[in-house]
């Protein structure tokens, strides 16, 4: 064994003994250095189908056939679907929100795995993408925060699948949260939000966008009308919950 790889299995030998593994939700006792008990886990809702193809919600009912939701049966967006694997409720809801706001940053194992979940869904996984691209936080939000969510959730993306990332788009004016607007107000809110940074090479490439949650579809279709703009030839996004 080498010396590194002695001292990086002594680490976390001393790293169980200080602190053993434990349920981030109910702090049960793991054997495994793992993040969730299985109760807890089980509590993280699956979207399963049917499901609109287009933005993942999920529909309570028996329906066979592919199907668009209400929100996007008479809308056009600027990316191709939307990709979610878990409903933004129950312990799902809990973690998003206190990776973003609570600086619980090591969450980012559990949320980036949930995200990568997603790559099994045919409407991702069914062609190739070349670059992977976060949504932007305006650099205020971002200093607060002292991370931006959706730019850590893409690298660990990045890394696991060796697909680059482009930090290629930045968010230039800061808006208010949308969750209390209705569809006209958002997408006025959402005007010139967000734009290119300079010689980021987007032109004909197919593009994963990836936020932490996907609600109304507005703040990602805006960041997808800026991409197409600039000569990208699709888009798809990842987030890892369905608000
Ligand atoms: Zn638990
Ligand atoms: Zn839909």
């Amino acid at each position: 064994m080498g010396i590194i790889k002695a001292l990086q299995s002594s680490t976390g030998a001393l790293l169980t003994l200080l602190y053993p593994p434990h349920c981030v939700i109910c702090s049960v006792s793991l054997e495994a250095r793992e993040y969730l008990c299985e109760a807890c886990k089980s509590d993280a809702k699956r979207i399963r189908p049917p499901y609109c193809k287009i933005c993942s919600q999920p529909f309570d009912g028996a329906i066979e056939s592919d199907f668009s939701c209400a929100n996007c049966a008479d809308r056009r967006f600027h990316f191709e679907s939307a990709v979610t694997c878990y409903r933004s409720s129950g312990v799902v809801r809990d973690l998003v929100h206190r990776f973003k706001y609570n600086h619980e940053y090591y969450l980012r194992h559990l949320l980036s795995a949930w995200l990568k979940e997603g790559l099994e869904d045919p409407r991702i996984g069914s062609k190739p993408f070349d670059l992977i691209v976060p949504v932007p936080l305006h650099p205020s939000r971002e200093r607060k925060r002292q991370f931006n969510q959706a730019y850590v959730l893409a690298t660990m993306l990045s890394k696991q699948t060796g697909a680059p990332l482009s930090n290629c788009l930045k968010r230039i004016r800061k808006t208010p949260t949308q969750t209390r607007f209705d569809r006209a107000e958002r997408m006025e809110n959402l005007l010139n939000a967000f734009k290119m940074r300079k010689n980021m090479g987007v032109q004909g490439k197919q593009l994963v966008l990836i936020d932490d949650v996907f609600t109304t579809g507005s703040t990602v279709d805006e960041c997808a009308r800026v991409l197409k703009n600039a000569g990208a030839e699709s888009i798809r996004v990842l987030a890892v919950a369905r608000g």
